[in-house]
């Protein structure tokens, strides 16, 4: 069984009490490797390593840094297919979408920091008492934390622009997605990356996680992942005054109007609620119709969702794989049942696949009002409720029901009605006639229980450095 240990200083470690944890394959629901169970002495190790590391990597000019960056793109790059492979095995994702989508993408992290630490101006303002211009250092050594559903995508949206600002790094990845983390830390081992810049610990939330959260001398953190434990950071992290990010969980309204062109888009429309298994935190898991085509979209929706393929991730034409994990297959299983305890007509889908691994039907249900548990709580699967609308006050009513705010989607030609709409939906990031349209320089984020700061071009360097203003008289 293949052991995946952690990368500190440069070097594979075991855990400093020689644990270690199974890793799943979701598809079979066996173990087939296993991971490094870390400890808070692996995180000290680790923090050592990044302090001492610090001086060298912050002093270095932004091009040169920007070069590392870059070089580890390209190593990434050269073997795209056996991290999208590793990545497939992980987490069940589709490979397909792991080599068209996610792989990419986490390159393009790489690279897009990369430059943008060489674009990262400080501002200046000449007045007439004198100048004023902001410095903005490196923090110092960061945190990071990252969950199972995009591992590497998430791991390098973190890693990257914290590097290219000038900090040493402890990174770590989901314990029940860990290896593209690994292998990652092994490329960068082989490139010549400079040790104990990236180190990656290995471990449980608990254990390794709050050490990390902890730490006195880790200076920021950033955390992808649930809002639960999101809120647990923030308790750990505020006493400390520690800076944090945080991206969490949400319930993602996509509003379809009359007089949109839904049928056209309705591939999109799908996708955005059953990529990844629904197990994207942008996943439009709230569809809200206006009554008029309520009947025609329902039926139609249903059409789609019964055709998607779900079965192995490695074949090419599956939609969608299994859920990541025993504990969240009967999570999801549990949503179900609640939904329909809750008086939901479960219109296809509802059920696990008769097979081995963690299968779950694409699963939609109308019938539930905005102030249920299945409309108000995360499910994070392939389940989607439908509610219809009768006018924009009541869309934007039921949009905004619930505590998250992370993502929208509108889908209308009403173009006065789209701009007002994204003005006043509760959500970090709407598009409108698309889902899912990232530029890395706009910023990434939620309002409310879907987290606090955002991430994201200048955001994430903002967030990764600190603004020192210097006043010089001219006189
Ligand atoms: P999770 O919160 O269970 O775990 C995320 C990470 O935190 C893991 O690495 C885990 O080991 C670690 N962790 C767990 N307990 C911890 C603790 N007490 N202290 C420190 N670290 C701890 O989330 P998950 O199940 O891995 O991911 C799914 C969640 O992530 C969903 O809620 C989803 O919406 C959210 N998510 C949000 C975004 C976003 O950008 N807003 C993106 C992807 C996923």
């Amino acid at each position: 069984m293949r052991q995946l240990p952690h990368w500190i200083d440069g070097k594979a470690r075991d855990a400093a009490d020689g644990g270690w944890l199974e890793v799943f394959d979701p598809a079979t629901g066996k173990p087939f490797a296993q991971v490094a169970d870390g400890t808070a002495q692996d995180v000290e190790a680790a923090v050592a390593a990044a302090e001492a590391a610090l001086p060298a990597w912050s002093a270095l000019p932004d091009t040169e840094r920007a070069r590392w960056l870059e070089k580890l793109a390209q190593a990434l790059e050269d073997r795209l297919d056996d991290f999208a492979h590793a990545e497939s095995k992980d987490g069940g994702k589709p490979l397909k979408l792991a080599r068209e989508v996610e792989i990419p993408r986490a390159i393009s992290n790489l690279r897009f920091f990369a430059h943008a630490a060489t674009q990262f101006a400080s501002e200046s303002h000449h007045g007439q008492a004198g100048l004023n211009y902001t410095l903005r250092r490196p923090l110092g050594v960061v945190g990071t934390i990252s969950p199972w559903n995009l591992p590497l995508y998430l791991f390098t949206w973190k890693i990257a622009p914290a590097l290219a600002a000038g900090n040493t790094v402890v990174a770590k990845p989901s314990e029940i997605t860990p290896q593209t983390a690994t292998m990652l830390g092994e490329l960068a081992a082989q490139i010549g990356f400079p040790n104990g810049v990236l180190n990656i610990v290995h471990g449980l939330g608990p254990k390794v996680g709050e050490a990390i959260v902890g730490h006195p001398r880790i200076k920021a953190l950033s955390f992808t992942g649930s809002t639960a434990v999101g809120k647990r950071i923030a308790g750990v992290a505020a006493p400390m005054l520690k800076k944090v990010s945080l991206e969490l969980g949400g319930k993602n309204p996509t509003l379809v109007f009359a007089d949109s062109a839904w049928q056209e888009h309705l591939d999109t429309i799908v996708r955005s609620a059953f990529q990844n298994s629904g197990q994207i935190c942008l996943c439009g898991s709230r569809i809200l119709v206006e009554r008029g085509i309520y009947a025609r979209f329902r039926d139609a929706l249903v059409e789609r969702a019964l055709a998607l393929k779900v079965g192995d991730p490695i074949d090419s034409d599956v939609r969608l794989g299994p859920l990541v994990s025993q504990a969240h297959f009967d999570k999801v299983i549990a949503a179900i049942a609640r939904a329909r305890s809750e008086g939901g007509n479960v219109l296809c889908g509802g059920n696990a696949l008769d097979r081995p691994g963690w299968f779950v039907q694409p699963t939609v249900i109308d019938g539930l009002g905005p102030d249920c548990a299945t409309n108000l709580d995360e499910i994070f699967g392939p389940v989607v409720t439908l509610q219809p609308f009768d006018d924009d006050a009541q869309a934007l009513a039921l949009a905004n029901a619930g505590e998250y705010g992370l993502a929208a989607s509108i889908w209308t030609r009403d173009l006065n009605r789209a701009h007002r709409f994204a003005s006043e939906i509760r959500a970090g990031i709407v598009w409108i006639n698309t889902w899912l349209m990232r530029d890395l320089r706009t910023p990434f984020g939620g309002m409310g229980q879907s987290g606090l700061g955002r991430e994201g071009g200048l955001e994430a360097m903002r967030f990764f450095t600190e603004p020192k203003n210097v006043g010089i008289a001219l006189a």
